[in-house]
């Protein structure tokens, strides 16, 4: 009996649905942070350009 098979949501390779495929549904560890790399981007929209215009508030670090 052929086992499962799915396709990889990032590049569409099928992939055996097996315990051993522990990156499944993705073909490999790149596709599954390809594919979640996506996932956040998408959902949380973050100011990637905004970051280096924060500066570090000095009162968030008080002395030790
Ligand atoms: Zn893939």
């Amino acid at each position: 009996m052929a086992p499962t098979t799915v396709q990889c949501p990032t590049c569409g390779k099928l992939v055996a649905w097996v315990d051993t495929q522990k990156f499944k549904p993705f073909c490999s560890e790149r596709c599954k942070l390809i594919d979640l790399g996506e996932w956040a981007s998408g959902t949380y929209a973050i100011p990637g350009e905004d970051l280096d215009d924060i500066e570090p508030d000095p009162r968030d670090f008080p002395d030790e």
